[in-house]
């Protein structure tokens, strides 16, 4: 089969690499994008089964038998009401390992497999871990996962009941994510922040949300600016759907950050990028506590041309949200809560009375359990 046409390009240089060989990072070690011409032929579209390979022409692999798929995405998109106001969600929990990161890990494994890669590295709080875990466990790839020792345990074991090699580091996340990197110098890096052909997993986000409502963008979107996987291949999602012609404009984007570890807020608001010494305090998100987002620069950038901006929720505001939508029916971890929590606070002082919002319901509160027992008291 004739290869897709598309390459890596460095943020930072322009340089282009070719998407034929295994690679993470440009040669000078800078972060890498890819540019890639999708098409949307939706008649096809629409009568393929219902996951994100639906959406073939537009990911960036080859052959269909390099695909890695436990049939995620094609989420539901449910509404939850607060005050009268309706929220839509995507209930991106139903995923196969009960988080949004399968997305891009089915993407990243289906190009790794292409490639011929057999052991991989990656570091994560939990749930990309997982995700890692279980795609690689399908591949027949090696992986090792690096968590941090104060991990919750359910993620952890989630991890290695995959097949996974754990390796547990005492210390911040950032120390988490520099011994990953000793390790990459050996073995392809899987980096959920880094790579991206995971990004290229996440923009099918983009695509469903308008799939799911004729083919229309909303008007906001509200997501956790972590790390930004979801932020900025949700971007770059209706980026392409808009430059195909088949969305009119790109939604707001609102990058929502726990008030105890908000970089992004914060240079948002000053005009000045995250800085080196920023100092985060312990947050209920976990997944959000991401002092340094190594694509902080891109966030920004993107929430910038979408009009949007960055908002911060308190550590209570968390927790009720999390118990909040757990009466609801809706039993998601913390830092799904903080996501919703910000979209609550946006719909209800700032959105247009018209105003279509919607959020995803990022991850499962099974893997969370004991902190959730602890809300409950
Ligand atoms: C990874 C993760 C996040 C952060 O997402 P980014 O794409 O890194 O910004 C938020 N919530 C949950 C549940 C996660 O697993």
């Amino acid at each position: 089969m004739a290869s897709k046409v598309g390459h890596f390009v460095c943020l930072q240089s322009g340089e282009q690499y070719t998407l034929q060989q295994a690679r993470w990072c440009s040669e000078q070690g800078n972060l890498l994008d890819i540019q890639f011409n999708p098409t949307f032929p939706l008649d096809k579209i629409q009568k393929r089964p219902k996951n994100l390979w639906r959406y073939w022409e537009a990911l960036p692999i080859d052959s269909p038998t390099s695909i890695v798929s436990f049939s995620e995405g094609a989420t539901p998109l449910n509404t939850l009401e607060f005050e009268g106001k309706p929220l839509r969600v995507k209930l991106e929990y139903l995923n196969p390992t009960g988080s949004f990161k399968d997305r891009g890990t089915s993407v990243l494994v289906s190009k790794l497999k292409e490639w011929g890669v057999q052991q991989v590295v990656e570091d994560s709080s939990g749930n990309a871990g997982a995700s890692i875990a279980a795609y690689c466990a399908k591949a027949g790839i090696k992986a090792n996962v690096f968590v941090p020792a104060h991990a919750s345990p359910s993620k952890i074991a989630q991890i290695r009941a995959y097949g996974a090699q754990i390796h547990l580091i005492e210390g911040s996340r950032d120390k988490v994510a520099q011994a990953a990197l000793q390790l990459a110098h050996e073995l392809h890096y899987a980096s959920h922040v880094w790579h991206p052909l995971f990004i290229q997993g996440m923009k099918t986000f983009a695509y469903e949300l308008c799939e799911q409502s004729r083919w229309q963008a909303p008007d906001t979107v509200v997501l956790p600016a972590g790390n930004g996987s979801l932020l900025i291949g949700c971007y770059i999602g209706f980026r392409e759907l808009k430059q195909a012609g088949i969305i009119g404009r790109i939604p707001k984007l609102i990058g929502v950050q726990p008030q105890h570890c908000a970089p992004l807020y914060e240079a948002f608001v000053k005009g000045k990028l995250p800085k080196a010494d920023y100092q985060a305090k312990p947050t209920l998100a976990e997944g959000m506590a991401v002092a340094h987002p190594l694509r902080g620069k891109q966030m920004i950038q993107y929430v910038e041309l979408s009009g949007g901006k960055f908002v911060t929720v308190t550590e209570s505001e968390i927790a009720h949200m999390t118990l909040e939508l757990a009466r609801r029916g809706y039993l998601v971890e913390p830092t799904c809560a903080a996501v919703v929590a910000g979209a609550r606070h946006y719909l209800l002082h700032e959105a247009l009375p018209d105003e279509v919002v919607v959020a995803p319901l990022t991850a499962t509160g099974l893997k969370s359990i004991d902190t959730i027992q602890k809300l409950l008291g």
